[in-house]
């Protein structure tokens, strides 16, 4: 029978650590983890594969980490660097197929098909791409490829042999790979799904082949409980979406960590205003507008705050963004302490300069651009509208690279 897809999944390996020890050959062979500061109240982002054998891992408090491995090396993240050496290895990754998903700034799917025609083929390929990237890249770099017939199973290969792993999921291996893995193993079950899996008593792959696709359905809906079904075997006909079919960006977010948890609103207030400052002035870099806001809290405990909103026209400037925080936050009442504040802008559309304003303040807009170049030369908020001037500067800088999803 011939094979009807052939689909790469490219992971690269410890990425941001990684880049850094390729830019620092000083981190090299070390356990390093790309953070703020240490001490910081920041997580960690990414740990390299030596700090990883230490069971030190992306998400962890510092001194969780610390604890883990004494002589863990702290690295500030560098987003420029990550951005920049992403664009390279996509373009690595064009020249073998134009269908090339950017699945995130460390990951994308390259759908094979046409360009090989069996799978010693498709291994071959795959070898190649592993040495171009390391010629191109720098030899400290590797990336781990999972082959498969689709994106699910390409996406649970490229884990499964890690680090600077090829592994191929054959039709034949598929049941014993399937009976032998964790239902999180799956791009698409998380903690919550999963959570709600053990509610029906569904506890492995093989449990969740023998729920009855009704019930799935029942309790999942009838998108996401047939994509569950199929998942359990394997099954998924999701294509690979090349980025110049794809609405790029999908949402705008920015969050920081509060340098010690706060009840004072005007401490929320002055980090929110810079929050709301980033997300427009991206918005606006990028030309898009968006009309669906979130601001919330990250609490002590860790536990979720905050709100929701879908304005009636699309908004992307800052002050606005603040302003209708403001007013909501003004009547929110805390009932603790907040050691995490984001923002987050999604439901977006292209070309702000469009009259597609929400009550558009046409000064205001107009004025934008100019405002912007300011700030670019002489440092972020240098001109801000007056009622901002009484909140005091945040302590550090906003971090954290998580910006679209
Ligand atoms: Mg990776």
């Amino acid at each position: 029978m011939g094979i009807k897809r052939i689909i790469f999944h490219i992971d690269m390996d410890s990425y941001f650590a990684t880049v850094e020890q390729q830019a620092n050959p000083l981190l090299r062979g070390k356990p390093i983890v790309v953070s703020g500061k240490e001490g910081s109240r920041t997580v960690i982002v990414a740990s390299s594969k030596e700090a990883k054998k230490f069971g030190v891992k992306a998400a962890m408090l510092h001194h969780e980490a610390r604890k883990l491995c004494p002589h863990l090396e702290f690295v500030e993240p560098d987003g420029a660097k990550y951005e920049y050496l992403c664009r390279k290895f996509i373009n690595i990754f064009k020249q073998y197929t134009e269908k090339v998903e950017i699945f995130s700034i460390d990951e994308a799917f390259l759908d094979m098909s046409g360009y090989v025609k069996n799978w010693d083929q498709a291994i071959e390929k795959a070898s190649d791409i592993k040495d171009l990237l390391k010629q191109e890249l720098g030899d400290w770099m590797s990336c781990s490829v999972g082959i498969a017939n689709n994106k699910l199973l390409a996406k649970l290969a490229s884990g499964m042999d890690k680090p600077d792993g090829l592994f191929l999921i054959h039709e034949k291996l598929k049941q014993s790979i399937l009976e032998n893995i964790e239902l999180t193993a799956f791009c698409g079950i998380g903690r919550r799904i999963k959570k709600r899996l053990t509610g029906l008593e569904v506890n492995t792959v093989i449990d969740l082949q023998s729920y009855p696709l009704e019930k799935l359905i029942q309790e999942f809906g009838k998108f996401y409980g047939t994509k569950l079904h199929n998942m359990s075997y394997g099954v998924d006909s999701d294509p690979v979406i090349p980025d110049f079919q794809s609405a790029e960006i999908k949402s705008v977010g920015r969050t920081y960590t509060l340098p010690s948890n706060t009840f004072d609103k005007e401490e929320i207030f002055s980090v929110l205003m810079h929050l709301c400052e980033k997300v427009g002035r991206e918005l606006r870099r990028k030309k898009l507008s968006g009309k669906t806001l979130v601001y919330f809290f990250r609490y002590h405990d860790f536990s979720h705050g905050g709100f929701r909103l879908t304005l009636p026209g699309y908004i992307n400037d800052s002050v606005r963004l603040f302003d209708i925080a403001l007013k909501r936050i003004n009547d929110f009442v805390l009932s603790k302490s907040v050691r995490l504040v984001g923002v987050h802008v999604s439901n977006l559309i292209k070309d702000y300069g469009q009259l597609t304003f929400l009550d558009p303040d046409k000064k205001q807009i107009e004025l934008l651009p100019a405002l912007d170049k300011i700030n670019d030369r002489y440092g972020e908020l240098t001109v801000k509208p007056a009622y901002l001037l009484k909140l005091k500067r945040l302590r550090r800088k906003v971090g954290g690279f998580k910006l679209n999803n």
